[in-house]
């Protein structure tokens, strides 16, 4: 951005940094294009060391190959683990190293544009109490080409499965930004990228080193910065480069239980909503939260409800009202559910189908409101309608909580068990086609026609078992 790249800076004013990269069996070319470019466009006077960490890699290329390439710097470290500790015990490691003023965390795979540091060190600069993100490009997996986000940045959200979501700045938000190049608030963060004051992570406890290889901990740190008093930003004249493979290097078992004790800790009765969108959650042990709930009560942080109010106030809170909420089990057809299969690209793409009952939430979880709507919860809060003159279930966008609710969303659950929906006088049936699938369809409502009663499974709110 051209405004960007105007801006001056006193690079004597502003904070040191030292940037830590933590690796786990990366491919040479592209843990290599991150540490020459993170060298090239760092002015010297900012960048006290890079700290790398070997988290336990077996390939042979990082053993000496890397030790003797990377000996010409004097500014480069490498530290190796003795088992594997997973991301968040790795960059923590890197971090009890660093001698800058600011961490600044980056993956293994990424190039700096010359210009993203400064904006981030500034900021800390001038609010302690921030963690900073760049705008994250997209290095082409296949082409390894580099594509400049150049529109408005996005922000980071989440669902309530949560799982990390990205989107558009809010309206309210976009009209308190005096200029296009102030950082923007964001409720989450992606992860991999973002710069820390060093003294401020400690104070806030720096990561859950309950959590293993790789995931929850971006949410965790996330609700943690905002509800003890900091603030958490996208810078939109930092920019950094990232590779986003099409399939994960390496498996990533400990994602749910990292998840849960995110839930555990930070998000008081809201957990229920997501143990309702992923049973498998509530069985998962998640180990000792104690000392993170010890730092949340020295911290005296905000409840979860002060965090949606005024960090999230777009994110929609499920009702889960007891026994109006799971899966939609059929009554005519034995053990088949509601299904809705979101497109990835395109959420509202489909139609609901039937499938076999499976437990595990996810696409066949639903929501029936008080506003009479069903409810799916996905990136984005999705009604089940029947369009105009069809005979299909398909998804919409819900209406903004303050707006009226148009007649194709709204559905009557009745007594009986159907599911009638007036606008088109018709009732949800189940049936099998001429192949022997199973499908549902509007059809006329018949009384006493099983085909056409529905009943919410897992609908209950039990606690995590301890
Ligand atoms: N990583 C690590 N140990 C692990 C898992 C990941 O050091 O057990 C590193 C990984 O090499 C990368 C960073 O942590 O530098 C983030 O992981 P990844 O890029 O796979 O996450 P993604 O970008 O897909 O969220
Ligand atoms: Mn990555």
């Amino acid at each position: 951005m051209i405004r960007c790249r105007a801006k001056k800076f006193d690079y004597r004013r502003l904070p040191t940094t030292s940037v830590i990269i933590a690796f786990y069996n990366e491919a040479w070319s592209t843990l290599l294009r991150t540490i020459h470019s993170v060298l090239e466009s760092t002015p010297a006077v900012l960048l006290r060391e890079i700290i790398l960490i070997d988290d336990f890699s077996d390939r042979v290329y990082l053993k000496s190959q890397l030790e003797q390439y990377i000996s010409n710097w004097e500014r480069v470290r490498l530290i190796r683990t003795n088992k594997r500790e997973g991301l968040v015990r790795a960059r923590l490691i890197g971090a009890s190293y660093a001698t800058g003023d600011v961490l600044t965390f980056l993956d293994c795979h990424c190039e700096c544009v010359p210009g993203w540091i400064e904006p981030l060190l500034e900021r800390i600069g001038e609010n302690e109490s921030t963690i900073v993100c760049p705008v994250i490009d997209t290095i082409d997996w296949n082409s390894f080409e580099f594509y400049m986000q150049t529109d408005e940045p996005m922000i980071g959200g989440f669902d309530w499965r949560l799982t990390f979501q990205w989107h558009a700045i809010p309206e309210v938000e976009r009209k308190k930004r005096k200029s296009r190049i102030e950082p923007i608030r964001s409720p989450t963060m992606a992860g991999g990228l973002f710069a820390v004051s060093k003294a401020y992570f400690e104070h806030l406890g720096t990561y859950d080193m309950g959590m293993d290889v790789w995931g929850g901990e971006n949410l965790e740190l996330s609700f943690r910065v905002w509800q003890c008093g900091g603030s958490l930003e996208i810078h939109p004249c930092s920019h950094v480069g990232h590779v986003f493979p099409k399939k994960a290097p390496y498996a990533r078992p400990k994602f749910l239980q990292n998840t849960v004790r995110a839930a555990e800790v930070w998000m008081d009765t809201y957990k229920q909503h997501f143990y309702n969108r992923n049973p498998p959650a509530r069985k998962e042990t998640y180990g000792d939260i104690s000392e993170r709930v010890v730092i949340r009560e020295r911290l005296k942080c905000n409840g979860f409800d002060w965090y949606l109010n005024n960090v999230y106030p777009d994110l929609h809170v499920p009702e889960d009202r007891d026994g109006w909420h799971g899966a939609l089990l059929s009554s005519g057809i034995h053990s088949e559910c509601l299904d809705y299969n979101a497109p990835e690209h395109n959420p509202t793409g489909a139609h609901v189908s039937l499938f076999s009952c499976h437990g595990q939430g996810g696409n066949q979880y639903f929501e029936y409101t008080t506003h009479k709507e069903i409810r799916y919860n996905s990136v984005t809060e999705l009604c089940a309608e029947v369009p105009e003159g069809q005979i299909y279930i398909g998804m919409t966008h819900c209406p903004h909580d303050r707006t009226p609710t148009p007649p194709t969303i709204i559905w009557e659950f009745r007594e009986d068990g159907t599911l009638y929906h007036p606008h088109s006088g018709m009732c949800i049936t189940s049936y099998r086609t001429a192949e022997g699938r199973t499908d549902v369809q509007m059809r006329i409502c018949t009384s006493g026609d099983k085909q056409q009663r529905w009943k919410f499974e897992n609908g209950r709110d039990e606690p995590h078992p301890k």
